[in-house]
This record gives structure tokens, C-alpha cells and sequence, in this order.
């Protein structure tokens, strides 16, 4: 990359296989059902989530919309967290397109609903009320330094679901990290949710595409929301083709990505006027603030980093920062990274 580029994984470029299987791709109409590289990843995607279909959408958000507003139907509900990407960041889709209201709840620390607040949340039977359809989960939780959350979670969510009839969707754009931060084989954070979509253009460096995982049925019906949504591709063989080496071989090394955040961590963490919370630093994803009395401003830090390094870092407040790890950043950059803050530091108004 000719930048070094910490504002998100987004921004990671396909790798030199991905665009090797790109080129020689076998594609077909897959409105048409009849792209095999499509039906390939599909199948792939639903075996790494342990889920009996999946479908292949442009997008995460269009994954996660398409999950909605096949669960739910205009005037139900949806409870979702109050910083929760599919309530803060999807351009309110599911209002917007579905008419289902949303039923924000507070989360905690690591981006948990309490079970208490869960259980109450969910609507009795009423004229006056609105019908509860579906509870929207998170993994790993962008708003919460991308913390990965464990799956007897899901299994409580899931069991309080289970006894309301409500549905449970996963919004796991980075579900491998989670996976991978924990140990874990991904069918264990899957295994409790009626349905998951993952991004591949995050850390899997796909440069498009997400897939939505569930039953056989429900997949049927996300194809018709998908269509109506304008997400029917035609040869998309060739961008369902990045997709299979994202999954065949971009998963496991994800373990690399969250060596390189906590490398990154533990050195911001011995800057004076850099403030850090080092047990958050789980996955990919390194939250720092400078502190006040570095004068610095958050536009200020990151004007400095681009002049001085190259470096671009992105602010989630006037003094904080989000810094993430991919592929395409290396060691010698996240020192770089750590040489440029001390700098920038020093040579401010202490
Ligand atoms: C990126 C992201 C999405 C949406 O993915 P897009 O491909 O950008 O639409 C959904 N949920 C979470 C948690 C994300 O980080």
C-alpha cells in the first residue's frame, strides 16, 4: 500500500492470490443461480459458521438488513444495542426500509445487553405494543475496542429468545477475529444465533462482500429482501473468487493482526500523554486517547502523523483515536507509528 494506513481494515487491498483467483474465475448469471464461483463460496461460508446456506451480498450492512427485514416485518421490533453497528452506523435501514422499530438497550463494557434489561425488554402481547421479533447481536463489537465476546453469552441470549418465540441475528463482520481472539472454532460463537452475516473486505482483505449464513428457508427469503434491495449481482464470480481465498487462507493469520494491536498497545501505553485501557486490546482494534495536557487536539495528532510518517489514523472523539491492524501493516510500520507519536509528543507544548 502506498499509505500506512491504520484508519480501519476496510481500507486493506485485495492480496496478489486474490487477484490471481479473481482473473481466472469460472462465473455464470448468479441472479440466474447459475455462477459457480458463487454457489463455491456460499457453501464454504455456511460450513465455517456451521449453518445450512449462506448467501453472498455486496455488503455488510446489506447482510445484516437483509437478515432484518426477512425476521421482521413492518410495525415488529428489534432489540439492539445503543452503540451497536446496526443501530448507529447502517443509516437506520431497518426504519427506513423495513418500518421495524428499533428497542435500544444499554451495553456494557464489553458490549453485552444485561439479561434483566433482555428479559424485560421483550413486549407481552398487546394491542398497545409492538411484537418483539428479533434481538440483534454483535461480534467482535466495533464500539467496545472490538472486544470478543464469548459464546456462553449467546447461549443465554438464546435461550431468553427461545422462550418469546424471538429470533436472534449475529452481525459478526468480524467474526473471525473473535473466533481467532478466542481460541475458538467459529460454529461456537455461531451455534446459538438463527442467523450470521460476516464481512470479507475487513481483515480478510476481499476487496468486496459479506455473506448472510442460516437455515436453508431463511436463505430462500433473504434472496427475495436481497433483490429488493438491489443486491442481485450477475457475474459475481469474479469478486466471489477473493472471497474463497479470504476464507481458505486469510483466517487464521488474523492471529497476526492482533500481535501487531497489542505490540502497538503496549508501546502507546508507555508514551506519557497517551492514556490506554491495555485489557481491552483483544482483537485488531487499539483505542487510545491523548491526554489534555499534551494540548494536543485530535485533528492536530493525525495532521501530524500523515506530515511526519505517512501514517493515517482516524478520531472517534476530540481527543481519541482508533487505531486498527491488517494485513498490509506491518511491524516496521506499527514501530513507525509508536517513533512518530513519541515524537509528536515531545516536540509538543509540555
Ligand atoms: C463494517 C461493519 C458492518 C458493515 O459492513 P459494510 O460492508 O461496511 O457495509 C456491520 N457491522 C459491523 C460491526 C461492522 O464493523
Amino acid at each position: 500500500m502506498d499509505t500506512i494506513d491504520f484508519r480501519s481494515d476496510t481500507v486493506s487491498w485485495p492480496t496478489p492470490a486474490m487477484r490471481a483467483a479473481m482473473a481466472a474465475a469460472p462465473v455464470g448469471d448468479d441472479v440466474y443461480g447459475e455462477d459457480p464461483t458463487v454457489h463455491q463460496l456460499e457453501a464454504l461460508a455456511a460450513q465455517k459458521v456451521g449453518h445450512e446456506a449462506a448467501l453472498f451480498v455486496p455488503s455488510g450492512t446489506m447482510g445484516n438488513l437483509a437478515a432484518i427485514l426477512t425476521h421482521a416485518a413492518r410495525g415488529e421490533s428489534a432489540i439492539v444495542g445503543e452503540d451497536a453497528h446496526t443501530y448507529q452506523a447502517e443509516a437506520g435501514g431497518m426504519a427506513v426500509l423495513g418500518g421495524i422499530l428499533p428497542q435500544v438497550l444499554p451495553t456494557d463494557a464489553y458490549g453485552c445487553f444485561s439479561l434483566t434489561d433482555l428479559k424485560n425488554a421483550i413486549l407481552p402481547e398487546d394491542e398497545h405494543y409492538t411484537r418483539t421479533r428479533l434481538i440483534l447481536l454483535e461480534n467482535s463489537y466495533g464500539s467496545k475496542s472490538g472486544y470478543p465476546l464469548p459464546p456462553d453469552y449467546f447461549a443465554a441470549v438464546r435461550a431468553i429468545a427461545q422462550q418469546h418465540d424471538v429470533r436472534v441475528h449475529l452481525d459478526g463482520a468480524r467474526l473471525f477475529n473473535a473466533a481467532v481472539a478466542l481460541n475458538l472454532d467459529p460454529h461456537q460463537l455461531t451455534q446459538h444465533v438463527d442467523s450470521v452475516s460476516f464481512c470479507l473486505s475487513k481483515g480478510l482483505c476481499a476487496p468486496v462482500g459479506s455473506l448472510l449464513c442460516g437455515s436453508a428457508p431463511f436463505i430462500r427469503e433473504a434472496r427475495r429482501a436481497r433483490k429488493i434491495l438491489g443486491g442481485g449481482m450477475r457475474q459475481a464470480g469474479v469478486l466471489a473468487a477473493a472471497g474463497l481465498v479470504a476464507l481458505n487462507e486469510m483466517i487464521e493469520r488474523l492471529a497476526d493482526d492482533h500481535a501487531q494491536a497489542r505490540l502497538l498497545a503496549e508501546g502507546l501505553a508507555h508514551i506519557p500523554g497517551i492514556a490506554i485501557d491495555l485489557a481491552m486490546v483483544r482483537t485488531n482494534m487499539v483505542f487510545f486517547e491523548v491526554t489534555p495536557d499534551t494540548q494536543l487536539t485530535a485533528d492536530n495528532f493525525i495532521a501530524q502523523l500523515r506530515e511526519r510518517a505517512n501514517i493515517w489514523l482516524g478520531a472517534v472523539g476530540p481527543r481519541h483515536f482508533r487505531a486498527v491492524t491488517h494485513y498490509w501493516i506491518s511491524a516496521a510500520d506499527v514501530e513507525r507509528f509508536l517513533e512518530s507519536t513519541r515524537a509528536i509528543i515531545l516536540s509538543g507544548n509540555r
